[in-house]
């Protein structure tokens, strides 16, 4: 009976004893690694050169003023990020294409030296100009770069009318050189994103079995960005969409690799 009772008034101390612990634990662990972000997002560029159905874009192209940053203010971005503990940086930007931003040959060959070690980001891949590959192809090995590559429509036809401009034979061209780059290149990682918004059943798995020709690894994502809904609402037609941003709405997605 005594031991009972000793037993009993010491497991309350005991556990609230092992919370505190453990809760400190775990609180310092995240304080360490949230200290700093992951992943700073750096915008490069405002300008874009498809004209996608289902983004803001084309709507508000003809208004903006088109820009680019500075390599002043990019680098003076990146040291404070570095400075800070930073590590990886991504140009994936809300409405515009990274390969797009003429300095981003530059900005690479800055990232190089910079203590920065992964750059990432995803493109529309129109413009994969011959700078651009050779600074992706001179990478050494202090800087990793992750290339997505954001397809939608997966014939000619269908890029047209999705992607807006007459770019699906140019695109696949350029896909061949990204992945001849990648394959020759340890320091660079690309793949393909391909967006089915139509179902589009043998085109689809046409182009799967042309990326896995090119040796391209590849993912099916089905769903899309709504804009707030607009996209079911006013169908292929951009005219009347709303400036909100709705929800991804990502229903499941499908990865296939190459077989090497
Ligand atoms: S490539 Fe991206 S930014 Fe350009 S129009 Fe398409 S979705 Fe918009």
């Amino acid at each position: 009976m005594k031991n009972t009772i000793v037993k009993l008034r010491k497991k309350p101390i005991q556990t609230f004893l092992k919370r505190f612990v453990l809760k400190n634990f775990y609180l310092n662990k995240a304080e360490k690694k949230y200290q700093v972000p992951e992943v700073l997002y750096i915008e490069g560029t405002n300008l874009c050169n498809a004209k996608c159905v289902f983004c803001y874009y084309p709507v508000i192209a003809d208004t903006i003023v088109k820009k680019h940053m500075t390599i002043d203010q990019f680098s003076n971005i990146v040291n404070q990020f570095v400075k800070m503990g930073g590590k990886k940086i991504s140009i994936t930007p809300t409405m515009s294409d990274p390969l797009a931003d003429p300095l981003l040959p530059e900005r690479i060959e800055f990232l190089k030296t910079s203590g920065i070690q992964m750059l990432s980001f995803y493109t529309n891949l129109i413009s994969f100009k011959q700078k651009m590959r050779e600074a992706l192809n001179s990478l050494g090995d202090t800087l990793k770069v992750k290339i997505n590559v954001s397809f939608t429509g997966f014939d000619q036809k269908s890029y047209n009318k999705f992607m807006g401009v007459d770019k699906f034979e140019f695109v696949k061209k350029n896909l061949e050189k990204l992945s001849e780059s990648s394959r020759s290149n340890n320091s660079l990682t690309s793949s393909v994103t391909m967006r089915d918004y139509d179902d589009s059943g043998k085109s689809k798995t046409e182009f799967l079995q042309y990326l896995k020709s090119i040796n391209m690894s590849s993912k099916v994502e089905y769903g899309f960005d709504t804009w707030g809904g607009c996209w079911k609402i006013i169908s292929l037609n951009l005219s009347n969409c709303q400036l909100k941003k709705g929800l991804k709405e990502l229903v499941h997605v499908e990865f296939h690799l190459p077989s090497h």
